[in-house]
């Protein structure tokens, strides 16, 4: 079945306002941010065949579309309070709308962020999300306060989303059930919200890993004017990535992509409140090692011995078109 635009509109995206001032139907969305608090904005775009496969549920594409845009709030510390929706769909297909929707919102419910507008197109499948979230002024996360002696942390386990896509793409093989999981973990990736907003006035720097553990990590040192060691051995992993040959442990963890966990850097003296935040956001962190004065990034395994390989993160115009 295909249905018009407004239509479209009206009958999967309106819902009544609650938390922004004005919401869909006008030509702009009103927001009204507490006293005291700063808008943070962030903007992704998922295109099919770049940032998804065809194949995917559309429910679950929902639920990604607005988890990446929540990942960098989280990265800022700030608390999520709305978004704007641009669809580009090739047809109004309502059994996909329905389905894009009902993981949409229930990820949007969850993080008691509102949809306030958007834009509706014909065109190849493309989705940008803008979202918007309150900070305490001058309280945001940000990539440039790493500091020298500066413990450095991520939260969760990384690597499991690029396990998956190199399932798809055939270079590796899984059994069912684990397959099962790191495409889960690929696409329904969870947002570390509530650790972001714990992390408030803890986290010396934030960062979401995107495009990769040690190329994120890279931006935070660049914007931070310091190194880094990283204990490779010491990076968090699932049992299934745990169960794959070494190299592509490395891969994966290092260099993986889509994580959407957070790293982190704080002082050693809060490592009793990085616990604390931790515990009240129930998500682990792990230690991966530590900020230093000299610029670069040096890689050690369990043994102290100097890891060589270039981990290098995703970069749409270097990567293969
Ligand atoms: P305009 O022509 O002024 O740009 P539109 O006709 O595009 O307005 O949209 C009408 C209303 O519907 C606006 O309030 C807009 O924010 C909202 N809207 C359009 N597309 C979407 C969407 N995909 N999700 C949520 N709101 C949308
Ligand atoms: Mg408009």
């Amino acid at each position: 079945m295909t249905i018009g635009e407004f239509d479209l509109i009206d009958r999967y995206f309106t819902r009544p306002a609650r938390r922004v001032a004005l919401g869909i139907g006008d030509d702009c969305a009103l927001l009204a941010p507490a006293a005291g608090m700063q808008l943070a904005v962030s903007s992704d775009m998922l295109l099919e065949g770049r940032h998804f496969l065809s194949t995917v549920d559309p429910e679950r594409l929902g639920h990604k579309a607005l988890a990446v845009n929540l990942s960098d709030l989280a990265a800022c510390g700030a608390q999520p309070l709305a978004f704007s929706l641009a669809l580009a769909l090739p047809q109004a297909e309502a059994g996909f709308i329905e389905g894009f929707a009902r993981g949409l919102f229930a990820i949007a419910d969850r993080h008691d962020c509102e949809l306030a507008g958007g834009d509706t197109t014909r065109g190849p499948l493309a989705i940008c999300i803008t979202v918007f979230g309150e900070v305490p002024v001058g309280g945001a996360l940000l990539r440039s306060g790493a500091r020298a002696g500066d413990d450095l942390y991520v939260s969760g386990t990384v690597g499991d989303a690029r396990l998956a896509l190199e399932v798809f793409r055939g270079t590796t093989a899984l059994p069912g059930e684990a397959f099962e999981e790191v495409r889960r973990a690929m696409e329904t990736p969870e947002p570390r919200v509530a650790l972001g907003v714990a992390l408030r006035g803890v986290a010396s720097s934030a960062i979401d890993v995107s495009d990769g553990l040690l190329g994120d990590l890279g931006h935070i040192l660049r914007r931070s004017d310091v190194g880094a060691t990283v204990e490779v051995d010491a990076v968090p992993r699932s049992a299934v990535m745990a169960r794959q040959a070494p190299a592509l442990q490395r891969v994966c963890t290092l260099a993986g992509g889509d994580d959407y966990e957070l790293v982190f850097t704080a002082s050693p003296s809060a490592s009793a409140a990085v616990a604390a935040a931790a515990r009240e956001a129930g998500i682990e962190v792990t230690c991966i090692g530590r900020i230093e004065r000299e610029r670069g990034l040096r890689l050690l395994d369990r043994d102290g011995r100097a890891v060589v390989g270039t981990f290098g993160s995703f970069d749409h115009f270097r990567a293969a078109p």
